[in-house]
């Protein structure tokens, strides 16, 4: 099977969040199992040298877009033996940011243009064009409604995977034709409550419409989650399946003990014990193990369930535990946690910031993981968390749902604790319930450390239902 996979970023060259993961590691998990993946993603000026340097110049030609005609480079580069292909335009991708930029739409639109161009120009014409979120959808939009005519596009089928459904890629119909190149009859495909809707074009014109797990596509069809989208969800439920994420468990690795104090493992977590203790001594923590840490590593924005925290985190620092949290994000939660340490000098640490090293340090140094989102689409944190055996406390929603399951005493089954309703003394009662075991029921607290650390969250299970899902509509 060959497939072109579409991504505005992609790990370990330019990163913003949760596609770069998957654009970084779905890809190698589909080509180690025989199939022939490529990526496609935009020459930023964010990518580093170190990777410049193995990259390979292929061709170059012009790419139209309205009355416009905009140079475009290609370049490729083979990374854990996927070919990546750069679409470069330093005009359009040697800005200060990936994204927010005043002409996204035009940048984008010229990327999803170019990717189209560009399967001509390699001969490379895929049986599946995987497009990721508002920014390829356009690539999508113009396979189905103009490249199709073509013998050699014809046959490509579409697959559009919704990584987040509030970004949307809304925009005003003045760049319909100009910008777009779009036609009359198109018009019917991209509108949506006025506007152009890039992503809803998409929906439309896809074969299948994946996103990063089973719940959150339930939920998306619900417009409480939908962002206004669930009219066209709802229409299409035939085409929409949740496939959820897996992380890289060679990265997110205790037992190689890179990045973190020591080196543990499920059978042996003595190791974590040398985390816990070297933390809290390079934090000025009290270095105590017996203590509870628990430990926050997030952006700092409301769909997060930070607001739950701070609504009920004074009252949990009563008890003989630690908190650390790391993050970054909108302003007035930084200056809440800075004056929560501020508060709890000899309990809290709180480090605003993004720092990938520091956080597998404190996913090795904790013992709990709260991650109370709102809605979350996938989650990431939580499975790095239990993988290290800091238990995750969960909402149930979205891929927290899906991958973490809730501690039996009974029968000793589940890798974390999870509440339903998305209420602060319902989280402060599951994290005391934790607490209490942790505490008291060592042996049991042990049981759900080596059933979070033998969870599997590798790509395994889900590249086989990509895989499956490819060969339904080929
Ligand atoms: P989202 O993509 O919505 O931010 P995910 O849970 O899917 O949430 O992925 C978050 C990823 O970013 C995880 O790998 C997490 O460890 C990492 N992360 C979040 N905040 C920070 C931070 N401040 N410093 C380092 N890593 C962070």
């Amino acid at each position: 099977m060959r497939v072109l996979f579409a991504a505005s970023e992609a790990e370990p060259f330019a990163s913003t969040g949760g596609l770069a993961d998957v654009a970084g590691s779905l890809p190698s998990a589909l080509c180690s199992k025989g199939h022939d993946v490529r990526v496609v993603i935009p020459l930023y000026s964010q990518i580093n040298q170190e990777y410049r340097n193995s990259m390979q110049f292929i061709c170059s030609f012009s790419v139209k877009l309205g009355w416009r005609y905009q140079y475009c480079g290609i370049f490729s580069a083979v990374y854990k033996n996927v070919t990546f292909y750069f679409i470069d335009n330093k005009y359009y991708f040697e800005r200060q940011r990936i994204y927010g930029e005043y002409d996204d739409a035009e940048r984008f639109a010229f990327f999803s243009k170019a990717i189209l161009e560009l399967m001509a120009h390699i001969d490379f014409f895929p049986d599946i064009l995987h497009t990721n979120d508002w920014q390829t959808a356009l690539a999508g939009i113009y396979l189905k409604q103009k490249y199709h005519v073509r013998p050699e596009y014809a046959k490509i089928k579409l697959v559009q995977t919704i990584h987040n459904i509030e970004y949307q890629g809304k925009y005003g119909f003045e760049l319909f034709s100009d910008l777009f190149e779009l036609d009359p009859p198109d018009y019917e495909i991209v509108e949506f409550n006025g506007d152009i809707n890039l992503l809803k074009g998409s929906i439309v014109c896809s074969d299948r419409i994946t996103t990063v797990s089973p719940r959150y596509a339930d939920e998306i069809k619900l417009p409480e989650y939908s962002y206004s989208l669930d009219p066209i969800l709802n229409r299409f439920y035939f085409k929409l399946c949740g496939i959820l994420n897996g992380i890289d468990q060679n990265y997110y690795d205790p037992n190689s003990g890179q990045d973190i104090f020591a080196a543990y493992s499920a059978n042996n977590t003595f190791g974590k014990l040398l985390n816990k203790k070297s933390f809290q001594f390079d934090f000025s923590l009290p270095e105590r193990t017996e203590i509870p840490l628990i430990a926050v590593i997030s952006r700092l924005v409301q769909p997060k369930g930070i607001d739950l925290i701070i609504y009920v985190i004074d009252e949990l620092l009563k008890r003989d535990i630690q908190f650390v949290l790391l993050g970054s994000g909108n302003h007035a939660y930084e200056e809440y946690f800075h004056s929560l340490e501020y508060r709890h000098r000899d309990k809290v640490r709180c480090i605003i910031g993004y720092n990938k090293k520091l956080s597998k340090k404190i996913y090795a140094a904790s013992d709990i993981f709260l991650m109370p989102s709102v809605s979350e689409p996938c989650g990431l944190s939580q499975m790095i968390a239990a993988r290290y055996g800091s238990i995750p406390i969960v909402h149930e929603t979205g891929g927290l749902f899906n991958s973490i399951k809730s501690y039996n005493k009974f029968t000793g089954e589940g890798n974390g604790f999870s509440f339903y309703a998305c209420n602060a003394h319902d989280m402060k009662h599951v994290i005391n319930e934790a607490l209490d075991i942790f505490i008291y029921r060592k042996d049991e607290w042990k049981q759900l450390m080596y059933n979070a650390m033998t969870s599997d969250f590798s790509w395994n299970k889900s590249s086989e239902a990509y895989i499956e899902l490819y060969h339904e509509i080929m």
